[in-house]
């Protein structure tokens, strides 16, 4: 009976040693400091300055031009060792047409008959709405962006651009934090996925300060031809996994996705609608996948990126759910613990209809309100607080 004797005269000397410091104002937490450096209008001048490069489809020179304007940011942030991965892309056949939903379909509690179960696992509930790709250049009827969008994808080579923020006392390691620059559907992939896209600059931006530094290393990466079938993160794992813990490429310790963070305006209506405004319930979801290697460790990391929410954003809460999928941390989770961060779910909500401009002409800078570009934003404050944690960032 003496270990817990001791550990109850520690627990009790600890506030002695507090007060005999003196000490009555607390240091300030360098994590809510670093937070304290996002701001809603620098992350929407960030997704406005992608949208200039239309909807960045994979393979055209839009994108390209999209990839060296991301390129100049992360230099002009100061984020150190700015580099390309390069990679072939040259499709099997033309991507085949995307699923129906239906308008305003309700499922009934076995998700409904006929229908199949959601990407990444699941159930629907509630009423669905039609989801799709559009194909169609006259369904924009903005002629300037019709025009900008219409130079068609060609195979070939591929770039995608990441930057590193090298840790002081474990370099060799680091978290991978993504968003996909590249868009389809004849708008401006405003949300899928210059959302993401711009928090993750965001990210590199603030965490390249001068006066920050952190243990460990952290990768921001933009990554290419996700809405091709996530060829742009496969080729990275491909490349570069077996190179851990060589001097070209620090040991992963974890993925983090980001992809379509603005709309969280509820189920689709009876009639197929959407509200149009964001709901007051609006939420942040962090998903990982229970099926995947690393499930345990990814909902842990999940749950320590809601407590990251709980503490640093400010406006919206956090969801943790099991079904992540569709989205770069998907060639990640059987190597490492990955997870992604949405708007909503992206198997039963998004899958269900719950965005309206998922690839179609009206995802638009325009289309978004700041109630929705403050979701991204408090996105970026849950992955800034939790990747800052995991990486023992301090402020000089
Ligand atoms: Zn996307």
């Amino acid at each position: 009976m003496r270990r817990p004797f001791v550990v109850l005269l520690a627990a009790l000397a600890l506030p002695a040693v507090a007060l005999a410091q003196g000490d009555s104002t607390p240091a300030p937490d360098p994590i809510a400091q670093l937070v304290a450096r996002l701001d809603l209008e620098r992350y929407k001048a960030t997704i406005k300055g992608l949208t200039n490069f239309g909807d960045r489809r994979q393979g055209t020179d839009r994108n390209r031009a999209a990839v060296d304007w991301i390129e100049a940011q992360l230099r002009s942030y100061g984020c150190s060792n700015v580099s390309r991965l390069k990679y072939e892309y040259r499709p099997a056949s033309s991507p085949s047409p995307a699923g129906r939903g239906g308008q305003g379909v309700r499922t009934d509690e076995r998700g409904g008959q006929g229908v199949r179960p959601p990407a990444g696992g699941g159930r629907y509930r509630g009423i669905r709405a039609q989801t799709g790709v559009n194909t169609d250049s006259l369904k924009q009827p903005d002629a300037r962006l019709r025009a900008l969008d219409a130079q068609a994808s060609t195979p070939g080579e591929r770039e995608e651009v990441y930057c590193t923020k090298i840790g002081t006392t474990h370099p060799g390691e680091m978290y991978i934090v993504g968003g996909h620059m590249d868009g389809i559907g004849w708008g401006e992939a405003a949300n899928d996925d210059g959302s993401g896209t711009a928090l993750v600059m965001e990210l590199a931006r603030v965490f390249s300060g001068p006066d920050v530094r952190t243990d460990h290393s952290i990768r921001f990466i933009l990554w290419n031809n996700e809405e091709t079938g996530l060829n742009g993160s496969r080729a990275y794992v491909e490349q570069r996994r077996a190179l851990q813990g060589t001097k070209d490429e620090p040991k992963w310790l974890g993925m983090i996705q980001h992809d379509m963070m603005l709309f969280d305006h509820g189920m689709p209506r009876a009639d197929g609608t959407l509200p149009p405004e964001q709901r007051p319930e609006a939420d942040v979801n962090i998903e990982f996948q229970s099926s995947a290697k690393f499930a345990a460790e990814a909902e842990q990391l999940a749950w320590t990126f809601e407590r990251a929410n709980e503490k640093y954003a400010t406006d919206y809460p956090a969801s943790v759910g099991s079904h992540m999928t569709n989205t770069d941390s998907a060639p990640f989770q059987d190597y490492v613990p990955a997870i992604s961060l949405r708007e909503n779910e992206r198997g039963t909500q998004i899958g269900a209809g719950w965005d309206p401009n998922w690839h179609q002409p009206t995802d638009l800078y325009a289309t978004y309100s700041d109630n929705d570009f403050r979701l991204g934003l408090n996105a970026a404050q849950t992955t800034l607080g939790a990747i800052a944690g995991l990486v023992g960032a301090t402020i000089k």
